[in-house]
């Protein structure tokens, strides 16, 4: 193993980091919750893992409903073109899909990754708009500290300071950012409805909702759609949002014709201890974005859905189609697990919930480390924000001596554990959380 640690230096590039950055660890088998890891020097590690592989593989892994998915999605066939064809993992996945849906969503458009489907939405919102008669709406209203992918579109609407469009001149669009909604104090691991004056949020909801509407209002001709994250901004920041910011956005968007794109990539499937991230704000999106969780990490795969009144729209414009259409459109194997994963969602009606207030209670000792700013739960996430940047390696080496795998960034330091943790796993991956940073950082 150690062998290919080095075989992979300087071959690979890795998310976000330089060719010779940080060894990194590799993975010798995953199996259930746990993640069997070698390091650059040999060392061994049995750990938990708190990342559900970047929020994905909320079952944990080789999950036998899952594995025969696959196995015998395989032995049908494991793809083929979705122009002038179909399949029956992918009907049955769409219609799994508008049935869990939050709001009358019935169209689905399979796309290939988290990043496409945030394309297919900001497409499908201007087509939309042009469709009914508002061809120059074509810009998008985004917010401050949001993260919806790497694509050129996507980017466009990631905050425009981290997500570096100063370095792309000319290739990001340039769009309208409303402030980073205030922070919502969270209990329990659930959410309340007003700001957490412990965090830097800076303004009140009133406040922020009415620059909400004053931007909207000043732009609108232009604009196609407000795209967010609801109540979660993930990879921006791990930041909760009071729901009552959403419902605002909502009825804006209503006011002005202008479409609401809920992100529910990192979000969705309960992983805010609700269904959908917008269940919270008890608010329905016009096109709704899913991927991560929807395979259960097996595959990559995302989905976007929208209204009746889009898919109509669009069907009685000039062009008739969605312009859109990669090769790998609808993967059936990855249909198939996606429906498997979807099928095993019933099981975890209350355990996010439960984990939110084992995560609370777990996390709370780290509220009292000098180097700890702020600690926030919601459902299935836990977030320890420190006063400044974690040394990630030394951190992350902490937490595995500690018997867990996490990958913080920033001044962040988070968990978003498998559902299928018990409250002892969920207990640990909070303790080594917290011994980790006091080593680390004090
Ligand atoms: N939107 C959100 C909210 C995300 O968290 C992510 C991934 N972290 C994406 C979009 C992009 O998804 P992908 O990495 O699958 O392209």
């Amino acid at each position: 193993m150690k062998g290919l640690i080095e075989r992979d230096r300087g071959l690979l590039w890795h998310p976000y980091a330089a060719l010779d950055g940080p060894a990194p660890y590799a993975v010798r088998s995953a199996s259930g919750t746990r993640l069997q890891l070698e390091s650059v020097e040999g060392s061994r590690f049995d750990v938990l893992d708190a990342m559900s592989s970047w929020w994905c593989a909320i079952h944990g892994y080789r999950h036998p409903a899952l594995d025969a998915a696959v196995h015998e999605q395989v032995d049908r066939f494991s793809h083929v073109m979705f122009g002038g064809l179909t399949h029956e993992p992918a009907i049955c996945l769409a219609e799994d899909l508008v049935a869990l849906a939050p709001g009358p969503l019935q169209h689905v458009f399979l796309a290939d990754s988290g990043s496409v489907a945030v394309e297919v939405a900001l497409k499908l919102a201007v087509q939309f708009q042009a469709a009914t008669g508002h061809p120059r709406r074509r810009r998008f209203v985004a917010l401050r500290g949001g993260y919806h992918g790497d694509t050129t579109g996507a980017m466009s609407v990631c905050d425009p300071v981290d997500g570096m469009h100063a370095l792309f001149p000319g290739l990001v669009a340039d769009q309208l950012f409303l402030p980073r909604p205030p922070a919502a104090r969270t209990i329990d691991g659930d959410i309340a409805d007003s700001t957490n004056s412990g965090t830097d949020s800076g303004t009140d909801i009133d406040g922020w909702v009415a620059e909400a509407e004053r931007l909207v209002a000043a732009h609108a001709p232009t604009v196609a759609a407000i795209i967010v994250e609801p109540v979660l901004q993930g990879a921006g920041g791990m930041h909760v949002y009071p729901p009552g910011c959403l419902r605002a956005l909502r009825r804006i968007a209503e006011h002005h014709g202008i479409m609401l794109i809920a992100d529910e990539i990192a979000t969705g499937f309960g992983r805010t201890g609700r269904p959908f991230a917008v269940d919270h704000a008890g608010v329905a999106p016009d096109i709704l974005c899913v991927g991560k969780a929807l395979t259960g990490g097996y595959l990559t795969l995302a989905a976007v859905l929208c209204t009746a009144a889009v898919g109509r729209a669009i069907t009685t414009s000039p062009h008739r189609a969605l312009l859109h259409g990669p090769t790998f459109m609808g993967n059936p194997l990855a249909c198939a697990v996606a429906s498997a994963s979807v099928a095993l969602l019933p099981g975890y009606a209350d355990r996010v919930t439960v984990i939110g207030r084992e995560l609370a209670a777990a996390l709370a000792p780290a509220t009292g480390l000098a180097s700890v700013r702020d600690v926030r739960v919601l459902g299935g996430v836990g977030v320890v924000q420190l006063t400044g940047p974690v040394d990630v390696p030394a951190v992350t080496r902490a937490a595995l001596d500690r018997g867990v795998w996490i990958r913080p960034f920033r001044d962040l330091v988070y968990t978003m554990p498998p559902f299928v943790c018990g409250t002892d796993e969920i207990t640990a991956i909070a303790t080594a959380i917290t011994g980790a940073v006091a080593q680390v950082h004090g």
